[in-house]
């Protein structure tokens, strides 16, 4: 399609990550590991970070990072619209259904250990087409599982976490809905068109939103205290006793900040290691995955794209070598670790 490329309202902004005296030399690796990739990154001291940001309260920071350039926020919405013209236009054929199971070849094998174990190869998928009594049975040589926070609902229709026990079978796709708010806040004294998208030591985070005193922001709860995800309602109270206190203290002058709106979405949360999952089923080699980004995806989704292609094409990564993405980590317990989640 000779069409100009969509602007996806890109918006460059570092990233500020603040860290106390506990999780200073987690910073300092990340930082070292960034830059040897070839990151422009900086590591900025309290009295660095007071004088390029005078609004911060720098009382408990021991050290930050600071992006310096090729960093910051677009609109996931344009992207994707994007991505998918550009897909239609180079003949990729959209049907919009929801996948309700799988027809699946099951072979029985033995292992060396005299266990049985069952292959299977998708051979329909069986999709409920809007408008439409029946289901539809779509035949295909292969299905990549890209369903987000219902990716596993979608691994079970596989039979993926319905084994007997002690089975490979019996190990679940580990990814579930988890519900977080984003509120978007007004403060006109607040920090202005330098403002970075602030990481706390707490965990809660900021960006500015347009050029009009206005932010959004928000901050995950501690795993005992996940909000119950079977609805989308907006817990008001939350940002008021958790969050509010944890930006006005950072940052003084959101003392006086009004929420204008919030939204709740979920996170596609991984609950195993909280990282992307990429690559086939051991028992269900044309079953693909990548999922599973757990608050990430976004910014990771052209490298997970990209990935697949490789391995349905090449059957193999060639570009960079995300094996230890795959499913395989969940059997032989090899958790891909990242520190300084947002
Ligand atoms: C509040 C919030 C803030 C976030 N902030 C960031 C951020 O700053 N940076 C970042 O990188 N990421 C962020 N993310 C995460 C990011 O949005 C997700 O990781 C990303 O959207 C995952 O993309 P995906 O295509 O894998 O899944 P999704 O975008 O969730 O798409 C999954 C699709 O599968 C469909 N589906 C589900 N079940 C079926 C079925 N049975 N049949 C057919 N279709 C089905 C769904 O309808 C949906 O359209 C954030 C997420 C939330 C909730």
């Amino acid at each position: 399609m000779n069409e100009d490329p969509i602007d996806v309202q890109f918006n460059p902004s570092g990233y500020l990550f603040l860290s106390s005296e506990k999780g200073a030399q987690i910073l300092e690796e990340n930082y070292r590991v960034q830059r040897e990739q070839g990151a422009k990154v900086s590591l900025l001291s309290p009295d660095q970070l007071k004088k390029k940001f005078p609004w911060i309260n720098t009382q408990d920071v021991a050290l930050a990072s600071y992006g310096l350039e090729n960093e910051g926020w677009f609109d996931p919405w344009l992207l994707l619209s994007a991505l998918r013209r550009k897909a239609l236009s180079m003949g990729v054929l959209h049907c919009h259904g929801e996948v309700a199971g799988f027809d699946c070849a099951t072979q029985e094998m033995i292992t060396e250990d005299g266990d049985p174990v069952n292959f299977k190869t998708i051979k329909q998928v069986v999709v409920q087409m809007q408008n439409s009594l029946e289901n539809q049975p779509v035949e295909c040589m292969a299905v990549i599982n890209t369903a987000g926070a219902w990716s596993s609902k979608v691994a079970e229709m596989c039979g993926i976490g319905s084994g007997n026990p002690g089975s490979y079978e019996e190990i679940r796709l580990p990814v579930e809905p988890r519900k977080r708010y984003v509120y978007m806040f007004h403060c006109p004294n607040g920090p202005g068109l330098d403002c970075p998208l602030l990481i706390d030591s707490s965990g809660a985070y900021f960006r500015r939103e347009g050029l009009g005193g206005n932010y959004i922001g928000g901050l995950s709860p501690p795993e005992d205290e996940e909000p119950d995800p079977s609805n989308l309602e907006v817990d008001h109270e939350y940002f008021q006793q958790k969050v509010w206190p944890l930006l006005a203290h950072r940052v003084p002058v959101f003392e006086s900040l009004k929420v204008k709106s919030a939204w709740a979405g979920y996170y596609d949360y991984n609950t195993y290691d909280q990282n992307g999952i990429i690559g086939t089923h051991p028992l269900v080699p044309n079953l693909y995955f990548s999922c599973g980004f757990s608050g990430h995806g976004l910014q990771q989704a052209p490298a997970a794209g990209r990935a697949i292609a490789e391995l349905m094409h090449h059957g193999r990564f060639t570009t960079l070598d995300l094996s230890s993405f795959g499913f395989e980590r969940f059997i032989f317990q090899q958790p891909v670790l990242e520190r300084n989640i947002v």
